[in-house]
């Protein structure tokens, strides 16, 4: 099973998979956590690279993105998927469409770069924790890594609320702006739902 988890910063998704990795730990499930970009030692370089480097040319940020999502696939993602195990992911080509494709301007051409990269491999359930921006909230948010606007947190969320309705049955869109609790129970509900497709 591959749950990924979207959504714009600091709406909770390292909370939320942390709490559906220990929960479908206990339901005997191995476990399998991991995060774009960034979830191998290729990827690890690659976002250094990207957040922390010298300014990228949009372009090129769009194929170092892919190209963290085709090792990351193929080194750990299909592995793990292969043996049975539960991935859980932060992020996925949902966020390079919005991102990427939707506030940097790239267009609807970044999919497919993504899709190739991936060799078509899409998650069975993408939770989308959808929150309104707040900007209190996101003053608060040091791990940042450029100061965003509320109009462009507005234009994220957006993306990804687009997506989700373009395909709801691979879809959960849950309200974010809850209790950690009864966000879980949610998160929780359209996984169990999708393990019975
Ligand atoms: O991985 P993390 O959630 O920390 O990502 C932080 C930031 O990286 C996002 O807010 C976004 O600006 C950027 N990002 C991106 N495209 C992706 C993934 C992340 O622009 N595909
Ligand atoms: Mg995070």
């Amino acid at each position: 099973l591959f749950v990924v988890f979207e959504g714009g910063d600091g709406v909770g998704k390292t909370t939320q998979l942390r709490r559906l990795a220990e929960a479908m730990h206990t339901a005997g499930r191995e476990v399998v956590m991991t995060r774009e970009p960034g979830g191998t030692q290729l990827g690890l370089q690659l976002r250094q690279l990207i957040m922390h480097g010298d300014h990228v040319a949009p372009r090129a940020e769009a194929l170092m993105y892919a190209a963290d999502r085709a090792h990351h696939v193929e080194t750990v993602v299909m592995p793990a998927l292969e043996r049975g195990a539960v991935v859980l992911q932060d992020r996925f080509i949902d966020s390079s469409i919005v991102y990427q494709g939707g506030a940097r301007g790239l267009g609807p051409e970044v999919e497919r770069i993504s899709r190739w990269a991936t060799n078509g491999l899409l998650p069975d359930v993408t939770v989308v924790l959808d929150m309104a921006p707040d900007e209190s909230r996101m003053a608060r948010d040091l791990d940042r890594v450029e100061r965003e606007t509320v109009e462009h947190a507005q234009t994220i969320r957006q993306g990804f609320l687009t997506l989700a309705q373009r395909d709801p049955a691979r879809y959960a869109v849950v309200d974010a702006a809850r209790p950690e609790g009864e966000v879980f129970h949610d998160v929780f509900s359209a996984v169990r739902a999708a393990l019975k497709r």
